[in-house]
């Protein structure tokens, strides 16, 4: 095993990221909130989101009480939102059953929603100074090159190993050296194309002297990139207002606001797999015929369709979604207050009043143009 702690920590002090919000803070809360916000989202994403949310909902109760909408409408645009609803969980097991304090033990913490082993790491490291291992993306990638860790990353046994490893290499002053290997990983032992020839590791690392930096971590593609289409209808009453459905809690933009779905060639309003895009989305009279028996049935709406959008796409990890937005009018106002009544996910929204919701970010993007 080649030690790495004390060239990390000295290169840290020197070149380490001091001036991050959540490094100015050994609240529990604030470093919880931070390591959820930063699963997945890159640091300049997450900084404007980190102050909102830390002003709107300053600790656990606030969190803990406030309306699940304001939560996603917090948590709008930085894209997994099964984090922000197991953020609210969790925040409401930490008022119930700890006090309102974070668990103090790894086994403990591990038991909120949302929060995995180097999370709980993480933050019993920073907020309550203890000898804590982490393995977030950044470690996973200077540990696997250092050591040359040749197996597939994702698999247990390799995992098994890394942890091991993390163990083993974190420093006592773990809430330091965390931080000094997550600054390593994300400014040096890059992802692509580390910068090998000004690193403080070089003579000792492993992958360097077998010539496999830039093969390490190994690679290994389990799926190939799915293709879905699918519709958006933009439904307008006379007085401009669209009509927005709040989708199921569970499964992607769970909780978030959304314009309908639709696709002719689905069972559901689902999107579906699909390999010609443009013939998938492409506009014509029965298209149009399907769309207002398809607001009539589901909806009680008698709809025109004025016209349909340009092309979009949006990349998710495991499929990309193609999409365009129907836009279409009410022909009679008074039914959009019917639906209102019927549609009880269903509500009508000025757009500046809909860009205020938790909204997926396509559907802020479409709403936000034609608002
Ligand atoms: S020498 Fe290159 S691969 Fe090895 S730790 Fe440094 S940056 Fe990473």
């Amino acid at each position: 095993m080649i030690p790495i702690a004390d060239t990390l920590l000295a290169w840290y002090a020197e070149n380490g990221r001091h001036d991050l919000p959540w490094r100015q803070t050994r609240d529990s809360y604030a470093l919880w909130l931070a390591e959820i916000m930063l699963q997945q989202t890159q640091v300049e994403t997450v900084k404007p989101y980190y102050s909102g949310f830390l002003q709107a909902l300053p600790g656990w109760e606030a969190l803990a009480r406030a309306p699940q909408d304001q939560v996603l409408a917090l948590w709008s645009g930085l894209g997994y939102y099964a984090r922000a609803r197991n953020a609210q969980r969790a925040a409401q097991k930490v008022v119930a059953d700890f006090a309102g304090r974070f668990p103090d033990t790894r086994e403990a913490a591990e038991t909120l929603p949302g929060v995995g082993r180097s999370t709980a790491a993480a933050v019993l490291a920073s907020a309550y100074a203890q000898q804590q291992a982490i393995l977030d993306a950044n470690a996973r990638r200077v540990l696997i090159r250092t050591q040359a860790v040749h197996g597939d990353p994702k698999s247990t046994r390799t995992l098994q190993h890394l942890w091991k490893l993390a163990e083993a290499l974190t420093a006592a002053d773990a809430h330091s050296y965390n931080q000094a290997i997550q600054d390593f990983g994300a400014l040096i032992c890059m992802p692509r194309h580390p910068r090998c020839p000004e690193c403080p590791l070089q003579c000792r690392c492993r992958a360097y002297a077998e010539g496999l930096s830039e093969q390490l971590p190994l690679r290994i593609r389990k799926y190939g990139t799915q293709e879905r289409c699918v519709f958006f209808l933009r439904i307008e009453d006379g007085d401009g207002r669209v009509f927005l459905e709040k989708r199921p809690d569970s499964g992607i933009w769970g909780g978030l606001w959304c314009l309908p779905q639709f696709h002719p060639q689905g069972a559901s309003e689902q999107p579906v797999p699909c390999t010609a895009q443009h013939d998938a989305l492409a506009d014509g009279d029965a298209l149009r015929e399907q769309v207002r028996r398809f607001c009539a049935t589901q909806y009680g709406l008698a709809v025109e369709v004025q016209g349909l959008t340009a092309f979009y796409k949006h990349v998710f990890t495991h499929f990309q979604l193609h999409f365009r937005c129907i836009r279409t009018c009410l022909q009679d106002d008074e039914q959009g207050m019917k639906v209102a009544d019927q549609a009880l996910s269903g509500r009508w929204y000025a757009p500046e009043a809909a860009l205020a919701k938790g909204l997926p970010t396509p559907i802020r993007r479409m709403l936000s143009q034609s608002a």
